[in-house]
């Protein structure tokens, strides 16, 4: 069995798609196409594929379920009867899918090389020093509180040291919950996410602080950081923070009628100057329940954009606010060749790229979902 779990620093060494067998290579699309059919009929139910909503067509049309990561882990963890998830989307949502399937079930990530750049920018190591200096400083009302999109070691500090994780279709619910039990709370690694939620929620932007774990003691000062609502983590998406306001103008000129909506993962300012935010699923919804003859620019990944467009035209006109297009090059590299070379392993009886996260992080990383999953 080929089991390989990546550290935090072997993924971040792994900038290009893991190289698959010369057989995967240069294979027509009517090939690709019935060889991972005839893999899919051969493993039937003993297989279920995954796909996030920011991988391509090609990958998206073998899924069995579309969604956004926790959607995504929470139907892995409802089919019990499949012994192995093929998760189509990055490193992160892998490890949570693994936390969250029974011992039975095993998950694979198609191309191991796929991470994502946000949850690489919050390592455990950090943490822990940022967590040691802020005692240091006197500054122990915190609660940690983690978006979905972080390593597994991030989400087990949180479950340890009595924090939570969320998603960005929670994040209110979720820091509500942590406002509950202490003064303030040190949001990782997305400090957009962070900022753009707890503004809508009514904290001032002067009591938010940005801890940079680059710097001594964040860059911060005990009294910085005890008059502060909201410790934010110095971490960002690079496909959103792609978005500008200029980009919000010109489409406004170009369309006075026109809406715009934006992930919360983008900047301040830009969500400010959108008519709405909200998660994947959220802009998917709004979207889509939008009156016919609508016009929207939509702030989020290319493939997302383009599948709604086609979904919906010609009875709404859905473009990218990007012209150049937003693409999420790690979530590109997982590509049908990899998906086929995990199929055709499996039906082989090899079991290339499972993703296992080691105890105890498995059981810390799990109380802090499971804190989220029990929110009303
Ligand atoms: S879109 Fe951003 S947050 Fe999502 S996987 Fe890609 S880099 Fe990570």
């Amino acid at each position: 069995m080929d089991i390989q779990v990546l550290t935090q620093y072997e993924k971040s060494a792994l900038h290009e798609r893991q190289p698959l067998p010369e057989e995967y290579l240069r294979l027509s699309d009517r090939e690709m196409a019935s060889r991972i059919g005839a893999a899919r009929r051969t493993l039937g139910s003993r297989v279920v594929i995954l796909g996030h909503h920011y991988q391509r067509d090609e990958v998206i049309a073998w899924a069995d379920a579309t969604g956004d990561s926790l959607k995504l882990a929470q139907f892995a963890a409802s089919q019990a009867s499949a012994e192995t998830v093929i998760f189509c989307g990055v490193h992160f949502m892998a490890e949570s899918a693994d936390v969250l399937t029974a011992p039975h079930q095993r998950v694979i990530l198609p191309d191991l090389a796929a991470g994502c750049s946000m949850a690489d920018m919050a390592a455990i190591d950090q943490l822990e020093v940022a967590w040691e200096e802020m005692r240091t400083l006197g500054v122990t009302d915190v609660v940690p509180v983690t978006y979905i999109n972080s390593t597994a070691a991030i989400k087990a500090f949180c479950g340890e040291h009595g924090g939570i994780v969320c998603t960005s279709s929670n994040a209110h619910r979720v820091m509500a919950w942590a406002w509950e039990r202490a003064d303030r709370l040190l949001m990782l690694p997305d400090q957009h996410l962070g900022r753009n939620t707890a503004f809508r929620m009514g904290v001032p932007l002067d009591r938010m602080v940005v801890w940079d774990p680059e710097l001594p003691y964040g860059g911060l000062s005990a009294d910085q950081l005890r008059a502060a609502k909201l410790i934010l983590w110095k971490g960002h998406c690079s496909v959103h923070t792609r978005f500008t306001v200029q980009q919000i103008e010109r489409f406004r000129q170009q369309h006075p009628n026109g809406r715009v909506i934006v992930h919360p993962e983008c900047t301040h300012e830009v969500v400010q100057a959108a008519d709405d935010s909200g998660s994947t699923e959220y802009i998917i919804r709004t979207v889509r329940n939008s009156p016919e003859g609508s016009v929207w620019a939509v702030g989020t990944e290319i493939h997302l954009v383009n599948r709604l467009a086609n979904e919906l035209a010609p009875t709404r006109t859905i473009v990218t606010l990007d012209a150049m297009g937003c693409l999420c090059s790690t979530m590109f590299r997982v590509s049908p060749n990899h998906l086929l070379w995990v199929l055709e392993g499996l039906v082989a009886g090899q079991v290339h790229n499972e993703i296992v996260v080691p105890e105890p992080t498995r059981t810390w990383a799990k109380v802090a979902l499971d804190r989220m999953l029990q929110l009303p």
